[in-house]
Formats: C-alpha cells, structure tokens, sequence
C-alpha cells in the first residue's frame, strides 16, 4: 500500500530504499494475547500498541513493524493470571528469542534505530534479555551504529491526566489491567470491541504483596478485570492517546534525531 508505514504492506524494494536513503526509526510493537476482561478483547495489549506505534510513526516518519501479539505468562497480579480461556501465553526464553531474532535481521537491512514498544507486564524482563542479547550479536557482526529504545506507554501519562481519569485515585499500573485505562483507549480507538454492559463492577482486586506457585485460580480476580473499568469513557481515552503519541514523538525525535542520516 502506498504511503503506508507498515513495513508488512511495503514491497521489499520500497523498504529497502527507505531504510537506505532515510533512516526511519522502526517501532515494534510487543503485545500479548490474554484475557482483558468480559468486556474488552484478548488482543488489547497489542491492539492499544499498534495502533499508538502507527500514530507516532506518522509523525515522526517512522515504519512499524508486525507486532509480537503473544506474551509471556500471565501473573494473577498483573494480568489475573494463565488460567482464564484465551490466554495464551509462550516462555520467557521463547519471547527473549523472537526479539533478539527480529532485532538483528533489522539490523542486517540496515535500520539502525528502534523502537520497541511492549505493554504486556510479564514481558520486561524477557524483551530487555532480547534486545541486550541482539546487540551482542550484532558487535559481533560488526553491526555499527545501532541504538534500540525501549519504550512503555503509559509511563508517559502525566499526573494531571491521571487525576482527570482517575477522580477517585489512581490504582497503580498493576492493577490498571482491563480497567479504567485500557478501557478508556478502547473506547476511543475501537468502541466495537467493547461491551460496556459486561463491564465488571467489583473494586480493586487485593493480593498479597507476594506470589505463589503453583497459583490457585480461585484465589484471584474472577471477571478478569483487577480494577472496575465502569468509569472509562472515549474522552478519557483520547486524552491518554494524544497525550501519549505526542510524548512519545518528542522521545524518539530526541532520542534518534538525524542519526546515521549524515
Ligand atoms: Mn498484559
């Protein structure tokens, strides 16, 4: 598709005289396929960055790349946990490999700016290890010039946007999951995919401050939510997502500027 920024919809001669003459930063979106409630869908977490990823693409002239749409296991105190129908989550080494593996074939065509951007909780460490492990690789190769930036949305999200979304208090990231925040960018982004009639109305799930294995299903969230997400609204979901591509453009053009351009 002409003027796309997706590079999945480029021919590769396209792609190849864009990351030869321009540089572009390429994005890649890390998601998850996990539940997010009885009212909002499994593929949220790589929905939500996508779209985010193709927006700040646009306006920093980037290419995004096909997400990873699969997360490692999730944890009943940051996603409700492995046990619910439609998760499906892969090993913390199978994730660290898939990045390290895209990472360094970018490399090899030649990009020598990345964005990662992953939003699944148990994927940190696991993409931090494939990034790390890329660059290894790509010293080795002799790969020269690579910078890779690893980015979280919502850690862009400002206090006073928080107290606008959250009038009662914010619960923290942890237990935002399928709640007011998500929710909120769904109905902005993608209001067919949510039925706000299913929208559990429980408070704030609590856990201990600790995690046990193996996790006993009947211990947690049922709905799946952590949080009630009765309070989201599209307004609340444009503030986070303009908000957040604009943070993350001024992020990248600081991070990446003109780099190898020259
Ligand atoms: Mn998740």
């Amino acid at each position: 598709m002409p003027g796309s920024v997706m590079i999945a919809d480029m021919s590769w001669t396209d792609y190849q005289r864009r990351i030869e003459q321009d540089f572009p930063v390429v994005l890649l979106p890390i998601g998850s396929l996990e539940q997010h409630g009885p009212h909002s869908p499994l593929g949220s977490d790589e929905i939500l960055t996508r779209l985010i990823a193709n927006a700040v693409a646009v306006s920093v002239d980037g290419l995004v790349a096909p997400s990873i749409s699969y997360g490692c296991r999730s944890q009943p105190r940051t996603g409700g946990g492995w046990h619910f129908s439609g998760t499906t989550s892969i090993e913390g080494r199978t994730l660290m490999l898939l990045v390290r593996d895209i990472l360094q074939e970018f490399g090899r065509h030649g990009v020598r700016k990345i964005a990662v951007l992953d939003t699944h909780f148990e994927n940190e460490w696991f993409v931090i290890e494939g990034i790390e492990e890329a660059l290894k690789e790509m010293r080795r190769d002799e790969v020269d010039g690579m910078k890779i930036v690893k980015f979280r949305y919502f850690e862009f999200i400002t206090p006073g946007t928080l107290g606008r979304v959250f009038p009662d208090g914010f619960p923290g990231w942890a237990l935002e999951h399928a709640g007011v925040m998500t929710t909120s960018l769904h109905l902005y982004l993608t209001p067919e995919l949510v039925d706000m009639s299913k929208a559990p109305l429980h408070g704030v799930i609590e856990y201990p401050p600790y995690d046990v294995f193996p996790f006993d299903p009947n211990a947690g969230t049922r709905s799946g939510s952590l949080n009630s997400p009765v309070s989201a609204s599209a307004e609340s979901g444009k503030l986070i997502f303009d908000e957040v591509v604009a943070a993350l453009t001024a992020a990248i053009q600081s991070e990446f500027g003109n780099r190898n351009k020259d």
